[in-house]
């Protein structure tokens, strides 16, 4: 793997983008430093030592063949000395020379370092040497023969000497040893000297230029070659490695490693980073993430293998487990988090993963990858470990007995158990549900606490905070299986037990098999478990939809949790047909805005026709509880009806409120009665008079004249026996108050309201004044009563009726249905 001294890279100057206002920039900056590192490179032992390793690969085979056509050429000189008459050593030794020739030809390939490289290369020439010397023997011009060979050994030479020193090495053995014998040869000659001078002069200047261009060519090549693999290798903004190499590193490692040996891979994304650059720019990006990478390197040793791996994500393979990795992230997290930036301060977020044996990196990349979007998902600036794959954590587990379970000293079977966790204990609350009508606990809601050691409570906002190593969903498994247990033990018989569930764990493979095992092992029938699945909590309502079939077939309830909260959706809940819906808290006091009225008993009304019970959670004042009481709520929850606590309250004192709220709903429902008829009895009676009168043959206009001016009255009108309106509508008093905005509704000749209970009542019961229940006016926009009265005409029977503006506070409203 890529070490950092390694990953400074020589790079042009053209290659970046360096200035930025005359500013040097990180990138620039990398660059000098970069720049700076290759001359020192080209220096230093290092370099040559990699230089001369990497020529000896090239070089070996090369060098093979010169050996080989070497010896091609010394046979050739063996034959034809054969054909020249005279004296001459045996042939035995001459081939024997010419084997030692080519065993050390065979052995080039092999060669493993420079100096047996050298070694060879030297002990071939002199071979070469002593074979030329054995082969003129007996010959009566030996110069003649020998000096063309020798002048061509020298410069044939090239590619076996692979630095200089093997190159003078060589060629000071070689003239040493050759120079007596060239002149051992021809003692007596005139000018024996000269000529060996002569020799020593063209071959050693010749063997000189031809070793320097070629050392000078092998060398130009490798400083390509390494700027090359870096270039391939670096990030050029940070000076990282990149994506590739890390990846091609890591591998390495991870196959070369023992079995026993850990690491660890850490994936850091920095927050918000787009932000970043839409808001200051890119400069000012690229110069965090330099910022980022130098803090990377500053933390990190030859140990940690640290990456750019893309964008503005991090990446670190390094050795140990998974806590001492998520410490070293936790430390990085925070050095980073001193970093500025324009709008506070620089955060990542961190995802850490152990190395599992056998497993590809990229598996492993990828399991801390989704650590971090776990980090990125419960807020970010953090660190998440991956989670644990344990069949234990896995599998939900029922408590043990109480007897071995947190509470030392063997209590009753009915106390609560609590179950060790972190550094604290989970126990469980239970608030009550009351039924309205029933007046008596049906169900309690189990609400997870967190306790220290003395029995005060942790925060939620600690108790749930994204830990490390324990992701939400364990901790939800974890507080089912408690729940269970302290229910069976502390809820009294045929009480239902309202569990939370995450869509996560709902959806989970196995897990209503599961929690169906563990409820019946507690002796709790799943039928009296409702399972509360939150509202708008994600998850894709086909797979709900399915695991709620699964659930209902072991005898689970199901119940939507939160309706009316946040974006809530019908759609989603006629699909998932809870049981139950808990109607968030907030439902209690929504009212319509025009009249001020709740809208809760439309809304109950609404989910009962879907065949769903209704909770309504969150009351806390006598007037909600009495609202609920009269929308038609089935249960209801919240603090006027009790706290969560560890124990069962005595639900008499509650029984007895709700059995006030039923007294003064009925004894307000006879007061509002009659506030209600006394407001509308002039307009009963205006009507009355306005009917007899239509119906004796008046105008219109003329017989709704005395109504029109009464105060609420909107519009007066006729309607055939088929509900089509007769004539215009006459305005009245409350109509100037119509704004413009229902305009193209605005009095519809010919419109049919036989579908209108105000029509439909009034036919019903001829002679007699009806009043309908309040609706929107289409005239007027704003909440109205109809009053009619059916009366016979001469063109057969019809439908006199007046609109009433019922939007002003201080109206009664008739109580509901
Ligand atoms: P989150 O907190 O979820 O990670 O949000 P984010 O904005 O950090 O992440 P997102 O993936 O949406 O955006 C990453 C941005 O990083 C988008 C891209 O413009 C920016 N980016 C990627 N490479 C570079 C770079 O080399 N220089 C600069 N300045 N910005 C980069
Ligand atoms: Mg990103
Ligand atoms: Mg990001």
């Amino acid at each position: 793997m890529c070490r950092r001294a390694s990953q400074a890279d020589p790079l042009n100057p053209g290659d970046f983008l360096p200035l930025t206002n005359g500013k040097v920039t990180g990138a620039g900056l990398i660059l000098i430093d970069m720049l700076s590192s290759t001359t020192r490179q080209t220096t230093d032992a290092g370099f040559r030592r990699r230089f001369h390793q990497r020529s000896l690969e090239h070089q070996r085979s090369l060098s093979a063949i010169t050996m080989a056509f070497a010896v091609v050429a010394y046979l050739s000189f063996v034959a034809t000395r054969s054909f020249v008459e005279g004296p001459a050593i045996g042939l035995q030794h001459r081939f024997a020379c010419g084997l030692c020739l080519a065993l050390l030809a065979m052995a080039m390939p092999r060669v493993k370092t420079t100096w047996v490289f050298g070694a060879i290369s030297v002990a071939f020439t002199l071979m070469l040497q002593v074979g030329i010397g054995l082969n003129v023997i007996g010959l009566t011009s030996p110069l003649l023969w020998t000096l063309p060979a020798m002048v061509m050994v020298v410069m044939g030479a090239a590619p076996l000497w692979l630095t200089p020193t093997h190159f003078l090495i060589g060629t000071v053995v070689f003239y040493a040893t050759g120079l007596p014998v060239m002149l051992d040869i021809h003692p007596t000659h005139d000018g024996a000297h000269l000529v060996c001078w002569m020799w020593i002069a063209i071959s050693f200047s010749s063997a000189a230029v031809f070793h320097g261009c070629f050392y000078w060519f092998r060398r130009n090549h490798f400083l390509l070659e390494d700027r090359l693999v870096q270039l391939a290798a670096t990030d050029p903004l940070t000076g990282l490695q990149n994506r590739r190499a890390f990846k091609e590193g890591a591998e390495k490692l991870l196959s070369t490693a023992s079995d026993d040996a850990k690491f660890s891979a850490i994936f850091v994304d920095i927050d918000y980073f787009k932000s970043l650059n839409d808001r200051f720019g890119h400069a000012l990006g690229d110069q965090m993430l330099h910022e980022v990478a130098q803090l990377l390197k500053a933390h990190t040793s030859v140990d940690n293998n640290v990456s750019r791996i893309g964008g503005e994500e991090f990446a670190l393979l390094q050795r140990g487990g998974l806590r001492s990795a998520v410490g070293f992230a936790e430390t990085l997290r925070i050095a980073i988090s001193g970093i500025a930036r324009p709008d506070g301060a620089l955060t990542a977020s961190f995802g850490v993963a152990e190395y599992r044996v056998g497993e590809g990196f990229m598996s492993l990349l990828d399991r801390a990858d989704e650590a971090l979007l776990r980090a990125k998902h419960s807020g970010r600036n953090r660190v998440c470990a991956e989670r644990a794959v344990s069949a234990d954590a896995a599998r939900l587990k029922p408590l043990e007995s109480p007897a071995s379970d947190a509470h030392p000293g063997g209590e009753s079977p009915c106390e609560p158990v609590r179950q060790p966790w972190d550094d604290h204990y989970l126990s469980s609350h239970f608030q009550p549900l009351y039924s309205l009508s029933h007046q008596k606990q049906v169900g309690f809601e189990a609400l997870l606490r967190g306790e220290r050691d003395d029995g005060s409570l942790i925060p939620p906002a600690i108790l749930f905070a994204p830990k490390p190593f324990t992701s939400e969903n364990d901790l939800d498994r974890v507080s089912h299986a408690l729940h269970l247990a302290n229910a069976a033990r502390v809820i009294p018989g045929d009480a239902w037990v309202f569990l939370n569930i995450l869509p996560a764990s709902f959806v989970a493979e196995g897990y209503a098999d599961q929690l169906a095992d563990v409820a019946r092992s507690v002796g709790l029938s799943p039928g009296r478990v409702v399972l509360e699945l939150l509202e708008s909590h994600g998850g894709s309502v086909d797979a709900l939809s399915r695991a709620a079939t699964q659930y209902r077939e072991h005898g689970f309830l199901i119940a939507v949790d939160d309706f009316g909260a946040g974006h809530s959706n019908l759609d989603r809940l006629f699909q998932i047909r809870p049981d139950l819906v808990k109607l968030d808290g907030e439902l209690i006091r929504a009212t319509s805005p025009g009249a001020q009225q709740p809208i809760l008993p439309k809304l109950v009304s609404l989910l009962h026709q879907a065949g769903m019970l209704v909770v309504v959670e969150g009351v806390e004042t006598t007037d909600e509880l009495i609202l609920a009481v009269e929308s038609n709520v089935d249960f209801a929850q919240g603090y006027l009806l009790g706290r969560p606590a560890a124990t069962i309250t005595p639900p008499e004192p509650v029984n007895r409120r709700i059995d006030h709220a039923f007294d003064v709903i009925a004894e307000g429902r006879t007061h509002q009665h009659a506030l209600f008829e006394s407001e509308l009895h002039p307009y009963r009676l205006a009507l009355d008079l306005a009917a007899q009168a239509y119906s004796g043959g008046v105008p219109l206009e003329d017989a709704f004249a005395p109504l029109a001016t009464l105060e609420l009255c909107i519009s007066c009108f006729i309607l055939d026996e088929s509900g089509r309106q007769v004539g215009l509508e006459v305005n009245g008093m409350a109509s100037m108050k119509a704004g413009d905005s229902l305009q193209p509704v605005a009095n519809p000749r010919d419109a049919r309201w036989d579908h209108r209970p105000y029509f439909r009542n009034a036919v019903l019961r001829p002679g007699v004044t009806v009043t309908s229940s309040p609706y929107l006016s289409l005239a007027s926009g704003r909440p109205c009563i109809a009053v009619t009265i059916a009366v016979p005409t001469e063109h057969g029977r019809c439908v006199v009726g007046v609109e009433l503006d019922w939007s002003l506070d201080r109206l009664p409203w008739p109580a509901s249905d």
